[in-house]
Order: structure tokens, then C-alpha cells, then sequence
């Protein structure tokens, strides 16, 4: 076995040159560990450091740290020694640190920098967020000002649109109303973002129906969907809670977001919105809400792209768009404590999934006495509503839904009807006079002749309708009101017929 001592002979990095000269400077003997020294030439000409390196030394023993020292074009950063020997020669020792100094120097220059960096960046910070402050006040004063002519631009276009028009007068209507709430919707996303980015968006966490508010957005966006020849489907799983806690108009603007964007980017195929518990224990439930389309779809290096403020596909600039909605969703996912993940390939389709984690509320009745909403009250009365004009259905559903006095059910047909007042006894039903399958006054008089509670019926018709059939079925119905009919006539006709 070595020892010690051989084993320092073989591995220790020699680093020092000892160096011996006369006073004079003259070389008497040299190692020539760190570089060559002719013996008999002058130390001062290896490097003008040495030049009557004798005379200025005071001291028996002298040491000069970090020197550094160009020899025979090789750079040298050393720590030097130099003693005085017995005999008035001198001895020079020099300790090679070049790595250790560089190093050291480089990780300094970096502390510097860092430092110089970080107050650049305190700078930058303090000017970005003067400017976002200003920008957000002034989107926030600017919103005010814009939201309310657009308004009244939207209000007067539909009372101008219940007037005597021409043909082209309607065309020239139609532009202004697209053009009108294209500006709507870009006003409120721009006020939206700065509201979630000032965390001025608050989060409200109330009971409401999932399933119905999930239903709304099913009718609201049918027509569009078959005006685009598009299927529009709703799953939601039977394990699904009916009613949930947490914040209905956020969630609503989540899933309509990428509703809107399914059907804008699929042209031919279905659209799925699927409603899917996940994990369920005591009163916490975590869920995701799938909107699956057969559209365009993305390629997946562009998925984190998306997400980001105004950023829309080159290949999808001549869709109709501001690049907003995205952006907005996903921040609005994440102040419900959720995630939205994206899977896509092009010419497939998309599929967006958002899981969310919120909590049930304590009873799923309709009746829960605790807690106080909208979709709690026990007053509100339930309507059926039997139309198969979607656009129809949709304005009829609105109008009720905005005066938050009924539930609305709705039926396709006369035989969907039927099928719906033996489940549930409704207080009021609204009939379309002209259905497929089974008519209105067919299902009518079924449903008069069916029904355990003697429903009230309104006959809702935009034909004029033969006076021997009207005075045929007349018994079987309460009352009848013809189409084009304002708002206040089909509310006051539904709450005279309900008391
Ligand atoms: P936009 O107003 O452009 O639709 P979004 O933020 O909603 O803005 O979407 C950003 C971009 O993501 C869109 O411009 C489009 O390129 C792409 N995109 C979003 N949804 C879909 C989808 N369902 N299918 C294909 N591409 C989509």
C-alpha cells in the first residue's frame, strides 16, 4: 500500500514555482513549474512586476495576492511570496490561482450584473405597471362610454325591426345587428380581461341548476347550430348532480366561449357537450364539462399559443374573431379553481375539457329552505313550453326566463308534450298551433282529456286559424294569442291564466 506521502507525490496539482535570485535580480535557480527562467538572465525581464523587486522590499517576508502576470504570451494570476534567504538572495514563490480568480471574477461579474439586471427590472416593472394601471382605468372609463350607444343602437334596431320594412331595408338591419354586437361582445371581452387582470372580477358561489343553465345554452344555440348544419348534443351523465355551488354566470360564459368557437370552427359534423362527474365525496364534487366538435381542428404545437391574448391562427384570421375568448376562458377557469386542457389534430376535430372543483349543495330538491335563490324558490311556477320553430322557442323561452317567475320546460312536439305533463303537472302550457307529428290542437285536446289537474292552456298561432275548427277545440283550451305579439302581451296573457 502507498502512503501518504507518495500518494501527494503522484495526485497533488502542482501549482507553485520557486525562484531564487541575487539581489540584482539575476536568476540563480528556477523549477520551472509555472513557466521557464533562463538561469543568469534578469527576473525584471520575465515581467517588469520583478524590476528592483530587492530594493522595494521592507520586509523579511513579502506577499502580494492576485497579481497578474502576461508570460511568454500565457496569462498567470498568482499569489507571490517573496523572502529574504540568509545569503541576501531572494526567494520567489508563486502560487498560480488563475482558475480560482477567474472563476471567482466571472461569478462576480455575474453578481454584478444580476444586481445591475434587477434594477432594470425594478425599473421596467414600475413604468409596465404605471402603464397598466393607466390602461386599465382608462378601459374601465372608456367601457362606460361605449357599452351604453351600443346599447341603445341594439334597443332601437329591434324596435326599428317591429316596423313596416322593405326587403332591403331588413338586409341593411341585419348588418347593423351583426356589426352591433360584434362590437358588444368585443367591448365586453376587453372589459372582462381588464377586470380579471386588476382581480376585479369577483366570484360569486350560489346554488343554481347546472342542468337547466346547461339546457339554456342548448336552446340558445340550436338555431345557430342548424343554420350552420351542425347536430348540437347534451349529455349530462346521470351521476351528475342536478344543482351545484358555485357561479352560474362564469360558467355559463365558459361553456358558451367554447360553444361558440365549436361551431364557428366546424363545418360539417356535431358538437357534444358532455357533463361528467369525476369524483364525489360528502359535499365536494369535482366534474368536467367536455365540448367536443368535428371541426378544423388544431395542430398540437399550437396549444399553449391559443391561450394568449389575441393570438388566433394565421389559417383562421378570415373567421369572424378578436382572439379574446380563449384567453378569457382560461383565466376565468382558473378563478374557479379549474383547468382546461385542449386534445386536437387537424381535420379531426377539437376537444376542450374543463374540470372543475366546487361543492354540492345540501339538499338537491328543488325546495331547499337554507338557501336563498333564483333557483330555490318555490314560487316560481312551471311552464311547458311546446314550440318546433327554434327561433321561436328561443324568444318565447327568453322573454319568460327574463321575467324570473317561471320555469321553463320545453317540447319539440305535440308527443313529446303529452309524454311531459303525465311526468310533471305543469301550471301553465304553452301550445304552437302548427307541429309536426301530432298538431297543437290534437295535443291539446289529449292533454285536456288526460291530465289528473285541469292545466290551463295557451294557443300560441301565427296562422289565422278556421272558425269552425277554433270553435271545435275551444274547449280545451283557455285562450289564444296570434304571432308577431309584443313581450307585455304574452306575460300578461301567462300570469292571468296562472292565478
Ligand atoms: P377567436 O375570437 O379568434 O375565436 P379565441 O381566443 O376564442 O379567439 O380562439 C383563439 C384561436 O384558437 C382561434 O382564432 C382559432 O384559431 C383557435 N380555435 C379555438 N377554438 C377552436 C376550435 N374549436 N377548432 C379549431 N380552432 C379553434
Amino acid at each position: 500500500m502507498k502512503h501518504v506521502n507518495e500518494l501527494r507525490a503522484l495526485y497533488q496539482e502542482i501549482n507553485t514555482q520557486f525562484i531564487i535570485i541575487k539581489p540584482n535580480g539575476d536568476v540563480v535557480e528556477s523549477d520551472d513549474v509555472l513557466f521557464k527562467s533562463k538561469l543568469g538572465s534578469n527576473i525584471s525581464s520575465i515581467h517588469p512586476f520583478f524590476i528592483n523587486i530587492s530594493e522595494s522590499l521592507k520586509e523579511e517576508k513579502t506577499k502580494f495576492t492576485c497579481v497578474h502576470l502576461k508570460i511568454n504570451t500565457k496569462d498567470f494570476v498568482c499569489d507571490i511570496t517573496i523572502r529574504k534567504l540568509p545569503n541576501k538572495n531572494l526567494l520567489i514563490i508563486l502560487t498560480d490561482f488563475s482558475e480560482h480568480y477567474n472563476s471567482f471574477q466571472s461569478l462576480a461579474q455575474s453578481r454584478n450584473e444580476t444586481a445591475i439586471s434587477s434594477e432594470f427590472m425594478e425599473i421596467d416593472n414600475y413604468l409596465l405597471q404605471k402603464k397598466e394601471t393607466f390602461k386599465n382605468n382608462f378601459i374601465a372609463n372608456f367601457n362606460h362610454e361605449i357599452v351604453s350607444p351600443v346599447l341603445s343602437i341594439l334597443t332601437f334596431k329591434s324596435m326599428l325591426s317591429k316596423t313596416q320594412l322593405s326587403h332591403e331595408q331588413k338586409e341593411y338591419l341585419d348588418i347593423i345587428d351583426k356589426s352591433s354586437l360584434t362590437l358588444k361582445r368585443m367591448v365586453s371581452d376587453i372589459f372582462d380581461i381588464s377586470k380579471i387582470e386588476t382581480g376585479n372580477l369577483s366570484i360569486t358561489n350560489k346554488r343554481f341548476s347546472l342542468k337547466k343553465l346547461v339546457n339554456l345554452i342548448k336552446i340558445e344555440h340550436k338555431q345557430k347550430c342548424l343554420d350552420a348544419g351542425l347536430k348540437l348534443n347534451v349529455i349530462y351523465k346521470e351521476d351528475m348532480p342536478v344543482y351545484i355551488v358555485s357561479d352560474k354566470l362564469r360558467i355559463q360564459q365558459i361553456i358558451t366561449n367554447i360553444l361558440d368557437n365549436a361551431i364557428k370552427y366546424t363545418h360539417k359534423g356535431s358538437i357534444t357537450i358532455t357533463i361528467n362527474p369525476i369524483y364525489r365525496r360528502a359535499r365536494k364534487l369535482t366534474f368536467n364539462i367536455k365540448i367536443t366538435d368535428t371541426g378544423i381542428g388544431i395542430d398540437s404545437k399550437y396549444f399553449d399559443f391559443i391561450f394568449g391574448r389575441f393570438n388566433r391562427l394565421e389559417q383562421h384570421k378570415h373567421v369572424e374573431g378578436n382572439g379574446l375568448g380563449l384567453a378569457i376562458t382560461k383565466q376565468l377557469v382558473e378563478l374557479l379553481d379549474g383547468e382546461i386542457n385542449i386534445e386536437s389534430k387537424p381535420n379531426e376535430g377539437s376537444e376542450f375539457v374543463i374540470t372543475l372543483r366546487t361543492t354540492t349543495p345540501l339538499k338537491q330538491t328543488k325546495s331547499s329552505l337554507n338557501e336563498k335563490s333564483t333557483d330555490s324558490d318555490t314560487s316560481k311556477k312551471e311552464l311547458l313550453l311546446v314550440e318546433n320553430n327554434y327561433s321561436d322557442q328561443l324568444s318565447i323561452f327568453k322573454i319568460l326566463a327574463a321575467s324570473k317567475k317561471y320555469y321553463v320546460d320545453i317540447a319539440m312536439d305535440g308527443n313529446e308534450a303529452i309524454k311531459l305533463q303525465k311526468k310533471k303537472s305543469y301550471d301553465l302550457i304553452l301550445m304552437d298551433y302548427k307541429m309536426n307529428s301530432v298538431d297543437g290542437f290534437e295535443a291539446v285536446k289529449i292533454i285536456n282529456k288526460t291530465s289528473k289537474k285541469q292545466t290551463p292552456i295557451l294557443v300560441i298561432t301565427g296562422h289565422k286559424i278556421d272558425n269552425a275548427l277554433l270553435k271545435y277545440y275551444s274547449p280545451y283550451f283557455k285562450e289564444i294569442i296570434y304571432k308577431p305579439f309584443e313581450e307585455e302581451t304574452l306575460l300578461k296573457h301567462v300570469a292571468m291564466l296562472i292565478n
